[in-house]
């Protein structure tokens, strides 16, 4: 089994209930090795293709005296220490009470990965609780009613990424040791291949860029028409291929090709209005925006509002400059291009800048890597607890302003979300942060997490 994941909540939230819908009929094993409670059910777990382990911190139940407190916390903190993966479980209806706050902070300082659930949420009445429960500084809820069959969906979602880490993390830690507790369950390959979703690239830039070239260079072939010939009337079109990267491993990628469409155009100003709605279409439907441009006439305007868009639109950034073969002063020309960048694109800052030529091939593997760089960063998500040491430093090196005299307090911040990377900071006064201390602390995310060449979110929240 790949991870494990523990379900801890104060009694009554729905914890068995979910508990029992991921085990299903098979038994829950009762851990009765001596010196571990019976207070902790473990069970082998399924939602959808997911294979893992889950522990629930049922035993609390009967808990009626008053060292209730303690004993959940000694429990919980067990459990997440077992666990890879934490479900903190609160009663949406019941809203957020003082032990649930007695929970959140245990997951802030203990756990890697917390996956908040706000259960009973099946109706309205639980819709101020679900809010609420934002408000914990663990990420964005799941609504879900454990009773219903709801939020399984969403649970997957965020599970099957850090799935694949594990997954990963155990193949190269060990050999394979598993044994299947579940005889029942023999219908399944033993290696379920990891779905092979190709990685969605955009290759966008102004007509004559060559993303053509580049394509084809890509492929190999000659599949797409390049060069001057009009009149080829064909739409955007996305193609799917292994791009091997330096390693000469192949990795899927479907690239959105935005040259077919300009074709059609006979007016230059139709050709730019062509391009940029195109090139929109393009973006939206990438994870990684690869912004082509000539190397002899570098940030144009249409190359700027391009990359602009794909950064408002939350896609990671890769800018390429091609016909790299063509240029003379190379180190000079290199220096030029980053100082535009930064001045031109600075809400781009630290994506990746490669020169590359569609032509004679050379820079397609530092292409590759950057791409694949680019989305592993924009895919990243940082522990609730090392951003809360980091929250720490970059209020004690630089405090936030005190407007009227009353100084914003910066409580705590959790990853609410990836793809690009989003952050909530639960504040006081969220309104009167200045821009500029708001991009103190964006900067610094990137720069001490390592995150170029993906836009950063960070999103405050009121609490007083
Ligand atoms: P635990 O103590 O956290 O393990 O909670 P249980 O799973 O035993 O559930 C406590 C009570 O809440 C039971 O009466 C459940 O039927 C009920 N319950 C669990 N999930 C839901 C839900 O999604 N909606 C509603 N309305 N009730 C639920
Ligand atoms: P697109 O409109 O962006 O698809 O651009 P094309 O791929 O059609 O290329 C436009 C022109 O630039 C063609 O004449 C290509 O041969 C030329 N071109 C493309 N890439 C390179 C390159 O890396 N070096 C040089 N020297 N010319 C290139």
């Amino acid at each position: 089994m790949s991870f494990t994941l523990a379900i801890v909540g104060r009694p009554n939230v729905g914890k068995s209930t979910l508990f029992n819908r991921l085990v299903g009929k098979r038994l829950a094993l009762v851990d009765d090795t001596p010196g571990v409670t019976r207070d902790l059910r473990e069970g082998a777990a399924r939602l959808a293709d997911l294979r893992f382990t889950v522990i629930d911190t049922a035993g609390l139940e009967d808990a009626t005296d008053d060292s209730l407190q303690g004993r959940m916390r000694r429990l919980t903190e067990r459990a997440v220490d077992m666990a890879d993966v934490c479900l903190f479980m609160l009663d949406a209806r019941a809203g957020v009470t003082a032990n649930d706050q007695m929970f959140a902070e245990i997951l802030r300082k203990r756990s890697a990965h917390v996956i908040l659930a706000a259960n009973k949420a099946e109706g309205s009445a639980a819709d101020a609780g679900v809010l609420e429960a934002y408000g914990l500084g663990l990420g964005e809820p799941i609504r879900m009613s454990a009773e219903h069959n709801e939020g399984l969906n969403d649970l997957y979602t965020q599970l099957m990424p850090l799935a694949d880490q594990f997954e990963l993390r155990a193949q190269t830690d060990a050999p394979d040791t598993d044994v299947d507790l579940d005889e029942d369950d023999d219908q399944e390959p033993s290696h379920v291949p990891t779905s092979a979703k190709p990685l969605q690239v955009a290759v966008v830039g102004r007509p004559n860029a060559g993303k053509s070239t580049l394509i084809n260079r890509i492929l190999g072939e000659e599949r797409l028409l390049t060069g001057p010939e009009a009149g080829i009337t064909r739409d955007s079109i996305s193609l799917q291929i292994d791009w091997a990267g330096p390693d000469g491993v192949g990795v899927p990628m479907r690239i959105f090709d935005t040259a077919g469409m300009r074709r059609k155009a006979k007016v230059q100003e139709k050709l730019e209005k062509l391009s940029v709605g195109d090139g929109l279409r393009a973006v939206k439907f990438a994870e990684v925006v690869v912004v082509l441009l000539d190397a002899a006439i570098p940030f144009e305007q249409q190359d700027l509002r391009i990359a602009d868009l794909a950064e408002r639109e939350g896609r990671a950034v890769v800018i390429a400059v091609n016909k790299w073969d063509i240029e003379e002063d190379k180190q000079e020309k290199l220096r030029d291009l980053r100082e535009s960048f930064e001045r031109l694109l600075p809400q781009l800052r630290g994506a990746p800048l490669v020169t590359v030529s569609a032509k004679t091939g050379r820079g397609l593997d530092r292409l590759h890597t950057a791409i694949m760089r680019a989305h592993e960063v924009w895919n990243r998500r940082v522990p609730t607890a090392a951003l809360n040491r980091w929250l720490t430093g970059m209020l004690e090196q630089h405090p936030p302003p005190a407007p009227q005299g009353k100084r914003i307090k910066l409580r705590y911040m959790t990853q609410a979300k990836t793809r690009p990377p989003g952050f909530v900071v639960m504040c006081s006064h969220p309104d009167k942060m200045p821009a500029s201390y708001t991009r103190y602390l964006v900067n610094g995310l990137r720069t001490d997490f390592d995150m170029p060449g993906t836009p950063i979110r960070l999103y405050l929240r009121s609490q007083n």
